[in-house]
């Protein structure tokens, strides 16, 4: 791998502000020696004022899991790219818990991409197929649908900060990772996918329970940029072995 590996952790819907203030300063110290390893800490919203503090001085990024594209308004509920920016670098874009259940389209999801452009914010944008998908051989096909309809219309210079996160839905927080092989193969098409848009520098992690005893073999397939973690990003003992990964 060529690039500086990318290592994200989505904490999705867990832990509290003062968990948080907890887990946080631990976490800083083990990866203060994780070095040449773009980290990023997405922990829920309503955290990000408190962790911002917390990470004062140091090299690790914080994102939003989500936010709407809209700059003001009437969207109760809702967070502005202008509110994220305030403390986060980085967002993350059409995870598939939120095609899922929050009815999550590509339409949205490059509306929120060019918002997060327009913001200077390093967008992470999920892909990957279901399990429906995946069996019925639609994979490249998904995948190719999602790039292209998610990141279309970006300027090819801002998009260059575009991050992508293959994430086989199927193996998201179920314990099944998906084989060396396919994850091989659908970073190789993805990249290609991205070199077709002009986009080539665009990094491309994998996501899908990711492990302390995967993640070494993992980070060395070809086309792997790194990872978007969800559940072993929530304990300092589970996310350093994976940050350490990108190290080697
Ligand atoms: C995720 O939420 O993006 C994810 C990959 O979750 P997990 O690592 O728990 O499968």
């Amino acid at each position: 791998m060529s690039r500086m590996p990318f290592v994200a952790g989505n904490w999705k819907m867990n832990k509290t502000v003062a968990e948080a203030r907890d887990l946080v300063p631990k976490l800083s110290v083990q990866l203060r020696e994780v070095a040449n390893v773009e980290k990023v800490l997405c922990p829920p919203f309503i955290s990000l004022f408190a962790i911002s503090s917390l990470l004062e001085g140091s090299d690790i990024g914080l994102g939003a899991q989500n936010m709407h594209w809209e700059e003001k308004g009437a969207f109760t509920g809702e967070v502005a790219p202008g509110m994220v920016k305030e403390f986060c670098n980085y967002v993350i874009i059409g995870h598939s818990e939120r095609r899922a259940y929050f009815g999550e389209t590509d339409e949205n999801v490059n509306r929120k991409l060019r918002a997060a452009l327009k913001f200077d914010l390093t967008p992470i944008v999920c892909v990957g197929e279901t399990l429906d998908q995946y069996e019925s051989g639609r994979t490249s096909e998904v995948v190719r649908r999602q790039i292209s309809l998610g990141l279309a219309d970006t300027d090819s210079v801002n998009a260059r900060g575009i991050v992508v996160a293959y994430e086989p839905v199927w193996a998201i927080g179920t314990g099944k990772v998906a084989q060396p092989e396919q994850v091989a193969e659908a970073h190789a098409h993805i990249k290609n996918v991205l070199r077709n848009l002009q986009l080539d520098s665009v990094k491309v992690l994998y996501g899908g329970s990711v492990k302390a005893d995967n993640c070494d073999k993992l980070i060395q397939l070809p086309g792997v940029d790194g990872f978007l973690v969800g559940g072993a990003s929530l304990e300092v003992d589970s996310f350093l072995p994976i940050a350490r990964a990108g190290m080697d």
